[in-house]
């Protein structure tokens, strides 16, 4: 915020820090052990930055579980995610739905996923990644629950399949987004919400989205840091271990509030009220 003050004809201009507001973080990779280990300190130092909130990602069943045990100890910080991620479509048996219908029925589940399609790793076969992406689709419209999604270089087959359960399903995240600007504009069109992660802080693998983060409408942005994953690249001390944290999420508001033009305090609520009108929380 800039203040201007006037004291005998002369201009003195103050530029106050203005603490950037309430976040929540949607998606943290909670269950991953190098920051389940510390979990107490990761959850403290998010809160001491107004990270109240975090929504940690499910990415398997047992993954999934050990989300919702970590919701039922922190009732008041955590929500989370219940599905399969691309890479583990491969885990896939004639139990896991039944496995997922259960955890879908959970008040602390907000959305179903990760799920989506992965073809830049292809950690699993396709036909197999598509068949449990469409279950999952599936579900979250049996389930009325958003769903979290992953795509990576498989776009095409990605927005066929969204296109044709568009209208069913309720809210959509494509997560960490970092594709171009037609397939932004598609999943805009089909009214989908886009999660920007420290990506955008990268000074070469990132500038195609620090060009396109202008056009996201801010009803349909959100935040997350992916962590432990994708450490912004830009951060004025490197942590040791190149370890992300949910703390460092203000920094990625900061990088989008500036690429938007924009007080960090004002899209800061913005996309608190965005994330909480998504998840229902
Ligand atoms: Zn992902």
């Amino acid at each position: 915020m800039v203040l201007v003050f006037e004291t005998d004809g002369e201009i003195i201009m103050t530029t106050l820090e203005t603490q950037p507001g309430e976040l929540i973080d949607i998606g943290v990779n909670l269950t991953n052990k190098r920051l389940l280990t510390n979990i107490d300190q990761v959850l403290q130092q998010a809160t001491e930055v107004n990270v109240t909130k975090l929504i940690v990602t499910g990415t398997s069943i047992e993954h999934s579980k050990i989300a919702v045990e970590l919701c039922n100890q922190f009732p008041d910080q955590l929500f989370c995610t219940s599905g399969i991620h691309p890479h583990d479509a491969k885990e896939w048996d004639q139990d896991s739905l039944q496995q997922l219908k259960s955890l879908a029925s959970l008040d602390c589940v907000k959305a179903i996923g990760e799920t989506g399609l992965d073809f830049n790793r292809d950690f699993s076969p396709r036909n197999q990644q598509i068949d449990v992406f469409q279950q999952q689709l599936e579900l979250a419209i049996e389930y009325k629950k958003p769903v979290f999604l992953h795509q990576r270089d498989a776009f095409d087959t990605f927005i066929t399949l969204l296109q044709e359960n568009r209208d069913q399903l309720k809210n959509v995240v494509s997560h960490c987004f970092t594709d171009n600007k037609k397939a932004l504009y598609k999943l805009l069109d089909l009214d989908c919400h886009i999660g920007v992660t420290g990506w955008i802080c990268d000074e070469r693998r990132g500038q195609e989205l620090q060009k396109l983060v202008k056009d996201i409408p801010s009803n349909r942005l959100m935040l997350e840091t992916d962590a432990p994953y994708l450490l912004p690249r830009d951060l004025p001390e490197k942590p040791a271990g190149n370890l992300n944290l949910p703390k460092y999420l203000p920094h990625i508001l900061q990088t989008v509030a500036r690429l938007q033009n924009k007080e960090t305090h004002i899209l800061a609520a913005e996309t608190l009220s965005t994330t909480k009108q998504f998840f229902e929380i």
